[in-house]
């Protein structure tokens, strides 16, 4: 172990683990290990963690629920730092809306279904979106139509220097998919508030149950990443990896999955290297036959 890591597992005494299995702790169930891995489960201890690893010059990894990343087989360099900070509270509410504050944390499945219950509409469409709030924000995750985009107002971060300021939706660069913190591992998204509206709850119950059902009718059960690839402009990614032959393809482990072509199914034995020649494969067949390039949607690590 590197000089620095060394200082920085002493400085977190017994609360770090030491070479810590990734793949556990991914949906997908493949990749290697953490050098480091501790969990935060108070924004306080997030912030500690992540200034303390900067002091020692360690680089930092945001863990969510690890739903739309594959960790490489040689893992993580550094430290992972799992974020199961949770909480979340509604402010100012009134007759019309509301505002909630939210840990990042938050298991984005379990606030929705919460606050649709309350009557309180806007994240319903994140019912079957395993992630956390943190991930959902750095992928501006959306389904059904909606995404986090639809009702973020703001977002506290700790910066690259070690300070913690607010961000309006604005300055976050949400796109398809996309944030100015995807690929960047530069800020630790903290907390968000979102705008909810009120909402018969029976009505937000019914939407819910509605996108879990057609859920259960168009995508996996097995370990995945969800989508793999971006939808291109007009078209879906789906579609094309079916039109190029390629519904049910396996290398080792890991198979596009027969139900739907855009989830990459891990079959029990899946390597994080049968998931990269696979993914090399299906984009390389999609450019040859259609002339298609797909871009990846997901997030490779380490
Ligand atoms: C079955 C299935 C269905 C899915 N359906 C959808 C869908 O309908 N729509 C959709 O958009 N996605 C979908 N996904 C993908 C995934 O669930 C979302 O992208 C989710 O929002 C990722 O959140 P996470 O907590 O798992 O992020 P992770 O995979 O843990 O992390 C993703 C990235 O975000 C970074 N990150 C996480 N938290 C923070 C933070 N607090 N601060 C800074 N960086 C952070 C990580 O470092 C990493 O770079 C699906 C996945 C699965 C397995």
């Amino acid at each position: 172990m590197s000089e620095p890591l060394a200082a920085l597992r002493a400085a977190l005494g017994t609360r770090v683990r030491v070479n810590e299995p990734l793949a556990p702790r991914t949906t997908f169930r493949v990749g290697g290990c953490a050098d480091l891995l501790i969990e935060a489960r108070r924004v306080q201890d997030l912030i500690e963690y992540a200034r303390l690893a900067r002091a020692h010059g360690v680089p930092v990894f945001i863990l969510g629920n690890g739903s739309n990343i594959l960790v490489r087989a040689r893992g993580v360099r550094g430290l992972v730092i799992e974020n199961r900070c949770d909480q979340f509270s509604l402010e100012d509410a009134d007759s019309a809306q509301a505002i909630v504050r939210a840990e990042t944390g938050a298991p984005l499945p379990g606030m929705a279904n919460r606050l649709a219950r309350q009557g309180w509409a806007g994240l319903e469409w994140a019912i079957g979106v395993p992630g956390t709030l943190g991930g959902a924000i750095v992928g501006n995750a959306g389904a059904h139509g909606g995404c986090i985009a639809d009702s973020l107002i703001r977002v506290t971060i700790l910066d690259p220097s070690g300070a913690v300021r607010e961000l309006p939706k604005t300055d976050l660069g949400l796109a398809y998919r996309t944030s100015r913190f995807k690929h960047a591992h530069d800020a630790i998204i903290l907390r968000a508030d979102f705008t909810m509206r009120r909402d018969d709850p029976t009505a937000c119950v019914a939407r819910m149950n509605q996108y879990i059902e057609q859920r259960r009718r168009t995508q996996p059960t097995e370990p995945s990443v969800g989508s793999m690839f971006k939808n291109p402009p007009g078209d879906a990614a789906g579609r094309l990896i079916e039109q190029a032959g390629l519904k049910g393809k396996r290398v080792g482990g890991v198979e596009v999955s027969p139900v739907h072509a855009n989830f990459f199914v891990n079959r029990g034995d899946a390597t994080a290297d049968d998931v990269l020649q696979l993914i090399d494969l299906v984009r390389a067949r999609v450019y040859e036959h259609l002339g298609v390039e797909l871009e990846l949607e997901i997030e490779i690590v380490g």
